[in-house]
């Protein structure tokens, strides 16, 4: 099966700084990275890592040929990935000596995918393929909808969390993710709590206290693992990548977030994003 992930592609550029900078001050940074990100792009890494086979649907500028050719790299399907004339999206990240960070994204390519490029590829889903997106690409209910009519299982992480885009898809979902607060924003913006969505799976990830499945069975508990978080950045899309594999490999939902959360747990010990999200092998020989 395969999982197609309408998803953003950005370049996270890092800069390390002796301070935020304030309002009107100019400040050298002390040092520069280039990594790939965006949520797209870690979970499609996360869910080929976790050895899915995952069709990425997104656009990049001619400045971000390099990310598509990292996701092949990491055994992404990247052909529904086009280039346009619209520089890639970016993440500019300064982050100080106390891990403080600040973050301008520029959306660029991620918020221009080409409705024909989604069109196209999803003629080429089969009976028990997934769709996933999140809320960083245009395009998202025309995706939902299209996925839905083709009776393919479709997820979303809502993040960054935005009510009108919950609601605009909520009725093609079959899955749908969420963290902590961003549950609590959806409480407070439509009343609803997790247990009321009327979306089949949903799954609230809670940091250091694990995730929750409100499914058929009611609310289940999966506990995360006793570790030393040292960066905990990509954690959920990890985590998300590696459940979207388990179900699509015919996992049992319970089963499949046992190993996203040893490999979330991974995940948070390691610094960087999509560049470090551990291998099947690393996830199933982990133990704490
Ligand atoms: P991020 O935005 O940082 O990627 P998130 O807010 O989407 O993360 P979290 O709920 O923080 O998602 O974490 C996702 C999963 O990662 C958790 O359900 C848990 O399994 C694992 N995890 C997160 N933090 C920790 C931690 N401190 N220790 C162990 N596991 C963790």
């Amino acid at each position: 099966m395969t999982i197609w992930n309408l998803g953003s592609i950005n370049a996270d550029i890092v800069y390390s700084v002796p301070h935020i900078p304030s309002p009107g001050e100019t400040l050298a940074s002390t040092g520069r990275a280039v990594f790939l990100g965006g949520k797209g792009a870690n979970m499609s890494v996360a869910a080929a890592r976790a050895a899915a086979r995952v069709a990425h649907i997104g656009a990049v500028g001619a400045d971000g040929r390099w990310a598509v050719e990292r996701l092949l790299e990491y055994g992404v399907d990247t052909r529904h990935i086009v280039e346009i004339d619209v520089e890639t999206a970016q993440a500019i990240i300064a982050v100080d000596t106390n891990g403080e960070n600040i973050i301008i994204l520029h959306q660029g390519a991620n918020v221009k995918i080409p409705t024909h490029v989604l069109e196209q590829a999803l003629t080429q889903a089969e009976t028990g393929d997934a769709l996933v997106f999140q809320n960083e690409t245009n395009l998202q209910v025309q995706a939902a909808s299209l996925a839905a009519k083709m009776g393919l299982r479709v997820a979303y992480a809502a993040a960054p969390f935005d009510s009108g885009a919950v609601m605009a898809v909520l009725p093609y979902l079959d899955f749908l993710i969420l963290n902590e607060v961003e549950a609590a924003q959806l409480k407070d913006t439509t009343g609803q709590g997790p247990q009321d969505i009327p979306v089949k799976d949903v799954i609230v990830t809670l940091g250091a206290k694990g995730a929750t499945w409100f499914g058929p069975d009611g609310p289940i508990n999966v506990p995360a693992h006793k570790v030393t978080p040292i960066d905990t950045t990509g954690a959920g899309d990890t985590f998300t990548g590696y459940v979207l594999a388990g179900l699509d490999r015919g996992q049992p939902m319970l089963q499949a977030m046992q190993m996203a959360s040893k490999a979330a747990a991974i995940m948070v010990m390691r610094r960087g994003t999509a560049d470090v999200i551990p291998d099947l092998a690393d996830v199933q020989s982990f133990s704490d």
